[in-house]
């Protein structure tokens, strides 16, 4: 991942908390196309340059090609109050390095997958297992970007409740494990959107917290039509059962022994 730099020049009187106010709200628009990764990081006044630096998945996450209207509108906006052009600039590159950039040119199949402490993508490639930047699906319109940001956010709030351990632990690993949960529907949803328009199939990841023998878990049938679901070998180096009808993946428990 890389850190950016993005930048204007105020060349005017303009108001500032009005330039301020824009320039922010344009952070907020990059997140919602998926130019910027995670929650952005609050923006800043010097001297007579706007200044913000963000976290992207790609050197070239922030072109004008993955804009939408929004994006559009604000940089408009900024760049005629503020008589300047916006800039970005890559100034750095995140370490340890993070599983990377799909590159596959058609995936076999995309996974919807993220954890509590995951900061970049959510949806993986079922052929390289690296991230998809979901700028780069360009059929997704801007309600559909917002169902699965929302769906972020839910999965993470409910991993973090479950690993905090205090506050409805078993609820949310209910929500992560059961196919019928709400957040399920919701991922499952998102899923069957993905394969509608994209032609791709969208796997949904079901987390497996149990205390069983490594039989007995094995012995578990798909969660959803109860169907066999185990696969002969690891997917990706990291899931155990897979449901073609269903669409959904898992893995061992890692209690199972
Ligand atoms: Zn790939
Ligand atoms: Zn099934």
């Amino acid at each position: 991942m890389f850190k950016q730099k993005i930048s204007i020049t105020i060349n005017t009187t303009f108001a500032r908390e009005k330039l301020f106010s824009e320039f922010e709200t344009l952070m907020g628009n990059l997140c919602k196309t998926g130019q910027i990764i995670g929650n952005y990081e609050t923006p800043f006044i010097n001297d007579d340059e706007l200044i913000a630096f963000q976290t992207t998945l790609e050197r070239g996450s922030l072109s004008r090609k993955y804009f939408d209207e929004y994006v559009i509108q604000r940089k408009r906006n900024l760049e005629k109050w503020c008589n300047a052009k916006l800039r970005t600039e890559v100034v750095g590159k995140t370490i340890p390095a993070y599983k990377g950039v799909c590159k596959c040119k058609k995936p076999a199949f995309y996974i919807l997958f993220t954890y509590a402490l995951n900061d970049s993508g959510f949806i993986d490639c079922g052929t390289c297992k690296k991230v998809v930047p979901f700028y780069k699906l360009k059929h997704l319109n801007y309600n559909d970007r917002y169902e699965m940001l929302g769906w972020e956010t839910n999965y993470k709030a409910c991993d973090n409740l479950q690993l905090r351990c205090t506050v409805g632990e078993k609820w949310a690993t209910r929500q992560m494990s059961d196919p019928k949960s709400q957040l399920s529907a919701q991922g499952i949803k998102i899923c069957n959107r993905l394969k509608e328009l994209t032609g791709i199939p969208a796997y949904y990841y079901l987390y497996n917290y149990r205390y069983l023998s490594p039989e007995q878990d094995k012995a578990r049938k798909c969660p959803s039509c109860n169907g066999k679901w185990l696969l002969k070998e690891r997917l990706l180096d990291f899931y155990d059962f897979k449901c073609d009808k269903c669409n959904i993946l898992s893995s061992f428990s890692p209690n199972a022994k």
